[in-house]
């Protein structure tokens, strides 16, 4: 038996079929052209050897000074551009063959992968991969397209369990209704956009796979342990039986507690929770409301805006309409583009002025609201689309990684100036619509006192925060292990905020991905937090876990263990558990 190892990032288990999507594979036709058309195809093949060298070149320009391994690497991939073998036989059989140049070069590359094959020194015979590299951007420039992800899946994926480096959240949304059966990436973290999708959609899902691709065979049969981080290959039948019988206890558990009555989430000694969703789509909205959520603490635009494909006012506004209809009268927050960093949005203007701010950290960048201000005139198109839409029923607005009272004193005023054309063209608008801030930059946290009298409510936005309070990339697998909820630095400044909020009095939720980890309810309830907002999957297992929780006990037991924190985050998830129950 073999298996892999990587970051447990959707629950739930899946045996399934391998089906690897080769990274950026590009379908090479092949057509005969006519004798006058030949010089023409040759031109255009240097062409594209010319927008592949702009390509490389700016990547080589926005290289961090300290990446100079990856910059040896575009070195050579600049130098093979100008490769005798690749380029120049190319031109030759595309005058030989009179064929297409993408047939060409993909021949080309064969005979030298061949010819790398035949080498002994195994470092050497590995370097074919810097030529396909190369080749690959080539094709890429000649077809002058990315390859069509969707257009390259078979229709239906029942069964199947995706293998891949990477993909995007929009990727796995189509993944995802045509019926995956699980996924393993060789890249991501469990806080990484897609990963939080894959939790929000039920898809079992592990990250940070090293050499998958590689690895993992199509169509062979393998176990995806989505609670473990673990993926089995070539085992034993009875290994498969308990797999099959894990999989049916968990898909008739989320299924009893789905159907249960959803009664206002109490814990044993009496606190009431409010319990939020956090949603992409309305059909998201529809599903959390069935599931009894309370309403929405977490309306994320960026995919919203991807489907409307275009930053038009009148299009976001039928999609933040739409998406309040869907909330059917319950409130429903609205957060402002957060793009950027980990998020980005190929297909709206914005993105230009990302692509040319030249950004060597994006997670420290220009993104979020800070993008948002930087491009007022994009950033109005969506205030007002949201400020109409508000009119519709109870909204709220959110603002991503404010990190100083200035930028919210900035929305306010762009906000007015949305007011008086509104009212000016007659439109129906919101007036009063309460204005909140995500507090995800620990100096927002720390200095949440001078934040709080400028806004109406905060929500905590902990995937963020914990990636700059313990400087880890949220994306990245390596220092996934550092990514620890119950580190007493985060903990402690959670509590400070609830706290701070609390005093004056204004609504604090929090929104990151543990408000919707069973594991980590007590430790929230014992930190002050009445209300969560999480993907709706995770709806029924939260309010179970509230039902069973005393929060009296698990606040002493939390401000015991702040002050002297001396158990392990596991220790203290099992101690606030069993002294709960005694309670
Ligand atoms: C967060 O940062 O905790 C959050 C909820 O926002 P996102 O994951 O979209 O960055
Ligand atoms: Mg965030």
């Amino acid at each position: 038996m073999l298996s892999l190892t990587g970051n447990p990032s959707s629950n739930g288990v899946a045996v399934g079929r391998v089906h690897r999507l080769l990274p950026d594979e590009l379908e090479v036709n092949h057509y005969q052209l006519p004798e006058p058309q030949i010089e023409a195809e040759v031109r255009r093949f240097h062409h594209a050897i010319e927008t592949t060298e702009q390509r490389l070149d700016t990547l080589i320009k926005h290289l961090n000074n300290s990446a100079n391994a990856a910059r040896e690497f575009l070195d050579t991939h600049r130098l093979l551009l100008n490769d005798h073998e690749l380029i120049n036989s190319t031109v030759q059989r595309i005058r030989k063959e009179q064929c297409n140049a993408e047939w060409a070069l993909a021949r080309q590359r064969d005979v030298i992968a061949a010819a790398f094959a035949q080498i002994e020194d195994p470092y050497i015979r590995t370097r074919i991969e810097d030529v396909e590299h190369v080749v690959l951007m080539v094709l890429q420039s000649l077809q002058q397209e990315e390859p069509d992800f969707a257009g390259r899946l078979p229709k239906r994926l029942t069964g199947l369990i995706i293998v891949a480096k990477q993909v995007s959240p929009a990727q796995v949304a189509i993944l995802h209704d045509r019926d995956a059966a699980g996924l393993i990436l060789e890249r991501g973290g469990n806080y990484a956009h897609t990963s939080i999708l894959a939790r929000s959609l039920s898809l079992p899902s592990i990250t940070g796979v090293s050499r998958a691709l590689e690895l993992l065979h199509e169509n062979e049969e393998v176990i995806v342990d989505g609670h473990h981080g673990a993926v089995f290959v070539m085992y034993e039948d009875n290994l498969r039986r308990y797999y099959r019988t894990r999989q049916a206890e968990h898909d008739h558990q989320l299924q009893q507690l789905q159907e249960q009555d959803h009664q206002s989430a109490t814990t044993r000694d009496g606190r009431q929770v409010c319990l939020m969703a956090n949603a992409e789509r309305p059909a998201d909205i529809r599903h959390a409301l069935k599931l009894g959520a309370d309403g929405v603490g977490l309306m994320r635009t960026e995919h919203l805006l991807m489907e409307a494909g275009s930053s038009d006012e009148g299009q976001q506004y039928s999609a933040y309409r739409a998406a309040i209809e869907a909330a059917a009268g319950a409130p429903i927050t609205i957060r402002t583009l957060d793009a950027g960093g980990d998020k980005q949005l190929p297909d709206y203007s914005l993105s230009q002025a990302l692509a040319s701010s030249q950004c060597e950290n994006p997670a420290m960048g220009l993104r979020a609201i800070r993008l948002c201000l930087h491009k007022p005139d994009v950033f109005r198109v969506q205030l007002r689309a949201i400020m109409r839409a508000a009119a519709c029923g109870p909204a709220r607005i959110l603002l991503p990684m404010v990190t100083q009272a200035s930028e919210i004193r900035l929305v306010r005023r762009l906000m007015k100036q949305c007011q008086q054309e509104l009212e000016a063209e007659g439109l129906r608008y919101q007036h009063q619509l309460p204005i909140g801030a995500m507090i995800e930059v620990p100096a927002a946290a720390l200095a949440i006192h001078c934040l709080l009298p400028e806004l109406d409510f905060i929500s905590i936005g902990t995937n963020d925060l914990a990636q700059y309070v313990l400087a880890a990339d949220r994306l990245d697998p390596e220092v996934g292990y550092l990514h620890d909820p119950l580190h007493p630095g985060l903990l402690n400044l959670i509590k400070m905020v609830i706290e701070a909020a609390q005093q004056a009095n204004k609504a604090v939720s929090l929104c990151g991905e543990i408000a919707g980890d069973p594991r980590y309810t007590r430790v929230l309830l014992g930190l002050g937090l009445t209300e969560f907002s999480m993907h709706s999957g995770s709806l029924p297992e939260v309010r179970q876990e509230i039902a069973r929780a005393h929060a009296g006990y698990s606040e002493r037991l939390m401000h015991q263990h702040l002050k002297s924190p001396n158990m392990e985050g596991i220790q203290l998830v099992h101690h606030l558990a069993s002294e709960s129950d005694q309670a």
